[in-house]
């Protein structure tokens, strides 16, 4: 059985989308749907391109790295499996790949949660605007595995920004 945080994990029998995404994480890499029409990757997973609406996607791995573009800190739990948790930061990743495609303003973003190399959520001081990071997994079980961000050793893409303390 699938779980995280304890909790069971259900995909829907009707979602072979997110299964397949969540069985490629499974293997550790990040994977992602690619347009059979215009080629362009999307996040989230979907039924249609939201590019072009074309039905038919390819999955292509990706190289997993990016910079956060926008970040929050969740200070009251969703569930009580977060209880322990909070606060914890959920980032906005831009990937590297297909930045400034389809327009300078439209770039490739991935929302998980930023963890630490122990997979506990990251410090909110540590946090910023500008940072680099890289994909990481949590295992679900069952194959299935849950994306997630941790701070790269790369330097920062432009000056760090985080919320004033
Ligand atoms: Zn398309």
């Amino acid at each position: 059985m699938a779980e995280y945080l304890g909790v069971r994990v259900h995909v829907p029998e009707n979602d072979p989308t997110m299964l397949a995404y969540l069985q490629h994480a499974g293997t550790h890499r990040l994977t992602l749907q690619r347009c059979r029409d215009c080629g362009l990757l999307q996040y989230p997973p979907g039924t249609a391109c939201e590019h072009c609406t074309c039905l038919d996607f390819d999955w292509a791995p990706v190289s997993g790295k990016g910079t956060i573009y926008s970040y929050e800190i969740v200070t009251h739990p969703i569930h009580p499996a977060y209880r322990d948790r909070v606060p914890y930061p959920i980032v906005l990743v831009e990937l590297d790949e297909q930045r400034a495609v389809p327009a300078p303003d439209y770039a490739l973003r991935v929302i998980a949660t930023l963890v630490d190399a122990e997979g506990r959520p990251e410090h909110e001081e540590r946090v910023a605007i500008g940072a680099r990071v890289e994909v990481a997994f949590a295992d679900l079980g069952d194959g299935l595995a849950l994306p997630l961000f941790r701070l790269s050793d790369e330097p920062p893409e432009h000056a760090l920004w985080r919320y004033p303390g």
